[in-house]
């Protein structure tokens, strides 16, 4: 027989669960609370299901960084997820560890940050306790590009050395050279150099040339637990960068072709940057399944091909993957219309086998869209009033995930 519990035995049970974390307040540069954050060794003994490894084994756990929402409900989240476990993108696999309301800038990013990842070098050095017992874990990170590159240190997408894992600057992605990886030593002695090269004194232009000559570095990186071996290029934004960069050029010389083939593929046409994740999957198969012979069709076609290497759990062929991934360069190359290498195409040619080799696996941010989604469910549930609403929204969002986890 089942009992129903009665309301005061859930908010029991609640609070006796959501005891057993310790939560602490992110502050932004005015020591206003603007988001919360919680200890990553109560997750880890807490709620996650570790599986039955062996005790050798080495936990594999990825540290992912999105950012999503707009205006004041603009907010940047800390997840993390274990790539090798059933359904990893699955939003019960997606373990919340923070989040605040603000920008998305490296000193928010920072306030966030530092205490992380003090914990976070604490695990990787002795590992940590879990409901299996002591376990060593190897940590990765993953997430929108243009976050990462904050979080190591790093100038945008427009610097001279765009990228996040090597410094190629755009004439040297153009031709596809292959240059020198960056590491975090790499950026600690370009900030090094610029320091020692300027003072409080150096005009802005000067310095912003410093920096530039140094690297396209900006800053101190602020997860030093995780080497740039272990960034992830992340799967979803560059195969949506890819479409996005084609289907505008398209847009542009055939407006009428692309009109009629969002249409057809079904992509509604709003007002805003391009398509989505989801969108970008629809519409590549609606290409294929109905043999799409206009404009760009070699290009969608080619990009279809390596969305097929994307897919979890699957054996990827290396040397067919990298095949697929230079046909798809070459067509670019050689295309007739103003298409570019962008910082996404270099990515997929230089960084993306490389990371498989190494690791034997690519991982997917897609779990942290679940999220994303959620905050926007969640904080419509509390009214925006008051000075702490960032406080409220947080400690709300962070509570509901964590009671998700836990059941
Ligand atoms: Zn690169």
């Amino acid at each position: 027989m089942f009992l129903n519990p009665s309301a005061r035995a859930i908010t029991r049970a609640k609070r006796k669960t959501l005891e057993k974390f310790h939560f602490f307040n992110v502050y932004d540069s005015n020591d206003n609370v603007i988001g919360k954050r919680i200890a990553i060794k109560d997750i880890l003994a807490e709620s996650i299901i570790i599986p039955q490894l062996n005790s050798e084994e080495v936990v594999r756990m990825s540290i992912g960084i999105d950012g999503g929402g707009d205006d004041d409900k603009k907010s940047t989240k800390v997840v993390i997820s274990f790539p090798d476990f059933e359904s990893p993108n699955s939003k019960d696999n997606q373990h919340l560890v923070g989040i605040y309301f603000g920008p998305e800038d490296y000193i928010s990013l920072k306030n966030i940050l530092e205490p992380i990842n003090i914990e976070l070098s604490e695990i990787v050095s002795h590992g940590a306790l879990t409901k299996v017992g002591w376990r060593q874990f190897e940590l990765f990170i993953i997430g929108d590009l243009k976050l990462l590159k904050l979080v190591y240190g790093l100038q945008s997408n427009s610097a001279t050395r765009f990228c996040l894992l090597c410094h190629a600057t755009s004439d040297q992605s153009k031709h596809g050279v292959d240059v020198m990886p960056r590491t975090l030593e790499t950026i600690r002695n370009g900030i090094s150099q610029v320091k020692k090269r300027s003072t409080p004194s150096t005009r802005p232009s000067e310095l912003a040339r410093l920096k530039k000559n140094y690297g396209s570095v900006d800053a101190e990186p602020l997860l030093t637990c995780i080497p740039l071996s272990h960034a992830t290029p992340p799967p979803m934004h560059i195969m949506m960068g890819i479409v996005n960069s084609v289907f505008t050029v398209l847009e542009k010389h055939n407006t009428q072709v692309a009109k009629e083939l969002r249409k057809k593929a079904g992509i509604q046409d709003k007002y805003r940057k391009g398509f989505s994740g989801k969108e970008c999957r629809d519409f590549l198969k609606y290409i294929e399944d109905n043999n799409y012979q206009g404009p760009c069709a070699d290009l969608f076609l080619a990009i279809r091909r390596i969305q097929e290497y994307m897919k979890i759990g699957i054996e990827v062929d290396l040397k067919n993957m990298k095949s697929d991934i230079d046909v798809l360069l070459d067509l670019v190359r050689k295309s007739e219309l103003e298409l570019s290498i962008i910082p996404k195409l270099h990515y997929l040619e230089k960084h993306v086998v490389p990371f498989i080799e190494s690791h034997k696996a690519w991982f997917s941010e897609q779990g942290l869209e679940h999220i994303h989604s959620q905050v926007n469910g969640a904080i419509r549930r509390i009214p925006p009033k008051g000075t702490s609403k960032y406080e409220k929204w947080s400690k709300y969002f962070m509570e509901t995930q964590l009671m998700l986890n836990c059941l």
